[in-house]
């Protein structure tokens, strides 16, 4: 039989952003597509804008500050390379000594 498919995808509301790699997940209700996507894929949904994981880590960041992890000490330097974990967009330079 021939019947109609209708279903719900995601696009992320940053312009050119393209989430999904391989595959693209479909689902049957707006509202399982936002619950799927924000409990296993890590989406954030705010009204009618919805943000892949990436890109809701980097709004995270702007918003509450980047969540440093120590990276590399330069021994000889004693300048420390350091990196976000949340949006992994942002490194900065310390001097340790
Ligand atoms: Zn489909
Ligand atoms: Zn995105
Ligand atoms: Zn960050």
């Amino acid at each position: 039989m021939i019947r109609r498919h209708v279903c719900f995808t995601a696009e992320c509301s940053t312009p050119g952003c393209e989430p999904f790699d391989e595959y693209t997940p479909h689902f049957d209700t707006e509202e399982e597509a936002i619950e799927k996507l924000t409990c296993e894929w890590g989406w954030r949904f705010r009204g009618k804008t919805g943000l892949c994981a990436s890109h809701a880590a980097v709004r995270e960041c702007e918003q509450t500050g980047h969540e440093w992890s120590s990276g590399y000490t330069d021994p000889s330097t004693g300048v420390r390379e350091e990196y976000c974990g949340r949006c992994h967009a942002a490194s900065r330079l310390l001097a340790t000594t």
